[in-house]
């Protein structure tokens, strides 16, 4: 049986969302547990037209079976690398991790908050695809853009567009503002650095981004510029899609959209 990562090797990786679903990543997923045709990915060779719908709601269905899939995992054993710990709820034994800067708990059942609200699904498939990684071993501490990772040639143009031109635009001018944003959710400034503010936020335990930021130069009319940095080992700890997914929900945080 075909791995989902055999899977997303035949798709063009560049979740343009035409198979109904936000990311390579998640139909890859959806395909391997039986959610979705492979087909409905029109780039995989021998697609057939009468499957290139989109799928109905995609994501709840994906959450759905990544949720029954969670019951095969021993979630205490998972934990510690993953950053996490394990606690008895309403729903069983459930896995609290810090994501964004809050407690977020992962049980089979749901994916909720610390008032006991449902993340959203896009949210929750981002998680479990974090239980499911395992967690292996610790971060190497080095930094590379996501052009030193295998593959990523499309994937570069998605994270500017989303997460590194919205925050150099939204934080142009306001350097002040854009620390102390990333402050609030556990970001750690870095300051032997040549940027203007150079800071580190966990996304997850062992999913970190650092943004570099140059502010605008009105002077000699430059704009704001950002460059976003992952941990050389990230991808033993999530998919490239899921890396992008975390920078885009990053973004969207410290602007606060
Ligand atoms: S899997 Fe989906 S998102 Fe990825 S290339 Fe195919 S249609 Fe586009």
């Amino acid at each position: 049986m075909e791995t989902v990562f055999d899977i997303l090797k035949q798709t063009r990786k560049d979740n343009c969302g035409k198979c109904g679903y936000p990311t390579c990543m998640a139909f890859a997923a959806a395909v391997h547990t039986g959610g979705c045709p492979k087909s409905a990915c029109p780039f995989i060779e021998g697609a057939s037209d009468e499957v290139r719908k989109p799928m109905i709601d995609p994501d709840t269905a994906l959450a759905r079976q990544l949720k029954e899939k969670v019951k095969e995992i021993d979630l205490s054993d998972r934990a510690e690398g993953l950053g996490g710990w394990v606690v008895e709820t309403e729903y069983g034994q459930v896995l609290c991790l810090r994501y964004l800067g809050r407690d977020v708990f992962i049980s089979s059942k749901k994916v909720f908050a610390e008032d006991g609200s449902e993340l959203e699904t896009r949210d929750q498939i981002l998680l479990y695809n974090y239980l499911f990684f395992g967690g292996k071993g610790d971060l190497s501490g080095d930094w590379v853009g996501l052009e030193s990772f295998p593959n990523s040639i499309s994937k570069v143009v998605t994270l500017k567009r989303y997460t590194e031109d919205k925050i150099a635009s939204h934080f142009s001018g306001r350097a002040g503002e854009l620390l102390s944003a990333c402050k609030e959710i556990g970001g750690v400034e870095v300051k032997e650095c040549s940027a203007d503010v150079c800071v580190t936020i966990p996304v997850l335990p062992k999913v970190l981004v650092r943004i570099n930021f140059w502010d605008e130069d009105r002077e000699d009319g430059f704009p704001a510029e950002v460059k976003a940095l992952f941990d050389r080992r990230a991808l033993d700890f999530l998919d490239i899609e899921s890396l992008i997914f975390c920078a885009e929900r990053l973004a969207e945080t410290i602007i606060g959209e």
